[in-house]
């Protein structure tokens, strides 16, 4: 090989660093049109901070309503189609030709010729939850095409659509305001809340040795200054902050933040997309135990132990800063929406180790989790087990036991794999123990079902919340009630039949109804209780209809209702 041979790839590097923005890949601009034919407000941006995870697109509102036409971005095929009862509820994959799939979610119902489509199947299944991946080609949609409508399905709080754009191959979401969808923001981002961290064992911050907060006030110029931090060791910062776009009061998350020490970047990262194998990891990036106290969600802008996230563009020592007395520094914060409003944030830190305040240590328990290994315990009642790397830290675990219940530390440490209770339940009479099962007690003490795997005396649930877990004893069937019709009524001019279910412990399992012997798709609301039947489905040849309904719950009890009603 030739030396002209290597300098033109080196050369070509240089220029490629110099030229683009680095890690910023290239999105299409002018490709995709918008999924709603309203101006677009969002409940939701990408990368917004949720329970457990990031989210993984935008929540457009629909002016508090359903059945808005929703579009396909660009002309494509459908991939996949999803009902379930949380998640996205109603959910349509499209793949576009330039290597994205759009994703559109909480749809109250598709276009007529979808809709038929997966109703065949729903009927084939006997299932109103299905899922399909139908093959490339089968369905193809041209660009401005009606899909669906917009909608209120699974786990959502209100009328929007969940719109996502992913790569195609691997399946990363990205952030879909990068395609150039309008939305109007001249709004900055709201910053309520600085947090400094002692870091290293002889690290300290204003005299204390646990983390503290800092006030800041604005300047005239518009960014921020804080109290002058006095501080030694290693050390680092975490904000609350969130933003908002002009058209909603909507609290919505932030697009990046960086921190810079004296000019130089120390850490910096951005909402352009992530992967589904990742977003637990929220857990490392937010101040957990700050979190399971005040609901509140500090973004740290230094790494932890376990932090895997990639969402990092770059990173110096950690972003965590090495603070020597005498030398002065100037930590500077930016925090940027997607629009690049921003707020700056100066932070002035001296070098300067005090009298440490007085401050009591965390609690010593009797079981220290050192987290790379598995640990077991067995705590009368139930014996827990914990899978190496359960925990991205050590820590003092507490454990109690009480007579058919554990409790298994608190909400305050995040767990990122699944650990094992197992119950023994010899104490119980078989009979009984069919109706018994592991539930987690909420901070009301209200008993949840956990899924409950039954082995002889031995019932085992797996979980990534740490809390309390007790054994429950559900004997109650399901309830049904018919919500729009009497018994013997004449039906004719009706769309739907709906009756209400509801389970007081355990919570419903399964249910199934059948018209005349025929079996019928009953759509559930589990938020409103509530089965529709679509007269339209058009089960019916007879004038007498004979309607049952099928209730059970986790447990197996079962409720049975029967009733007649006339149609023509
Ligand atoms: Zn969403």
């Amino acid at each position: 090989m030739n030396l002209a041979h290597m300098r033109i790839p080196i050369l070509s590097l240089f220029l490629l660093s110099v030229l683009s923005v680095p890690g910023q890949e290239k999105y299409p601009l002018n490709t995709f049109r918008s999924p709603l034919d309203i101006p677009l407000v969002l409940a939701g941006t990408f990368g917004e901070l949720r329970s457990n995870h990031f989210h993984s697109g935008i929540d457009i509102k629909t002016q508090q309503r359903q059945g808005l036409p929703v579009y396909a971005i660009a002309e494509g095929t459908v991939t996949r189609i999803k009902i379930g009862l949380w998640g996205y509820g109603k959910a349509i994959y499209i793949a576009h030709p330039n290597g994205y799939t759009s994703v559109y979610g909480h749809l109250q119902k598709f276009a007529p010729e979808i809709e038929s489509f997966i109703k065949k199947i729903q009927y084939e299944k006997k299932s109103y939850e299905v899922e399909v991946f139908p093959d490339y080609g089968d369905i193809n949609i041209s660009k401005d095409q009606v899909v669906a409508y917009s909608g209120n399905t699974g786990g959502s709080s209100g009328p929007h659509l969940h719109f996502e754009i992913r790569s195609s191959i691997s399946e990363k979401p990205t952030n879909p305001l990068l395609y150039g969808l309008e939305v109007r923001d001249a709004t900055n981002p709201t910053l309520l809340d600085l947090y400094a961290y002692p870091l290293s064992e002889d690290a300290q911050v204003n005299r204390s040795s646990k983390k503290i907060q800092i006030k800041f006030n604005k300047q005239k110029d518009g960014t921020y200054l804080a109290e002058k931090v006095y501080a030694a060791g290693t050390i680092g910062f975490g904000i609350n902050t969130y933003d908002r776009q002009d058209l909603a009061a909507n609290k919505n998350g932030i697009y990046s933040i960086q921190q810079s020490v004296n000019g130089k970047i120390y850490s910096y990262f951005n909402f352009e997309s992530f992967s589904f194998g990742e977003t637990r990891y929220i857990n490392t990036l937010i101040d957990y135990d700050h979190f399971g106290k005040y609901k509140e969600r500090i973004q740290r802008c230094f790494l932890t132990p376990g932090n895997r996230l990639g969402i990092y563009k770059q990173i110096y020592n950690d972003g965590q800063i090495p603070v020597r007395e005498g030398l002065t520094y100037n930590v500077e914060i930016l925090i940027k929406d997607l629009h690049n409003n921003t707020v700056k944030l100066i932070v002035p830190v001296e070098g300067k180790r005090q009298q440490p305040m007085v401050i009591e240590d965390e609690e010593k328990t009797e079981h220290f989790i050192i987290a790379k290994q598995p640990n077991n315990y067995d705590l009368g009642a139930a014996k827990v087990y914990f899978p190496a790397n359960t925990f991205y830290n050590d820590f003092y675990i507490d454990l109690k036991k009480g007579k058919d219940t554990v409790v298994i530390h608190n909400n305050r440490v995040p767990a990122h794999k699944n650990f094992t209770v197992t119950f023994d339940v010899a104490n119980y009479a078989p009979e009984e123990r069919k109706k018994l099962f592991i539930a987690r007690l909420d901070n009301k003490n209200k008993a949840n079902y956990m899924t409950t795997f039954k082995r002889g005396t031995t019932f085992t649930t797996r979980t990534r919340s740490l809390g309390a877990y007790t054994l429950a004893l559900d004997t109650i069937p399901p309830n049904i009630r018919p919500k729009n019709f009497k018994a013997r009524q004449w039906l004719n001019n009706y769309r739907y039949l709906s009756l209400i279910i509801s389970d007081d412990l355990s919570g419903i399992d399964s249910y199934s109804a059948t018209l005349n012997g025929e079996w019928i798709l009953m759509e559930y609301e589990p938020k409103t209780k509530t089965l529709t039947y679509n007269f339209d489905d058009n089960i019916l040849n007879q004038t007498q209809c004979e309607l049952k309904v099928i209730v059970t719950d986790n447990v197996g009890n079962s409720n049975t209702f029967t009733s007649s009603f006339y149609r023509k």
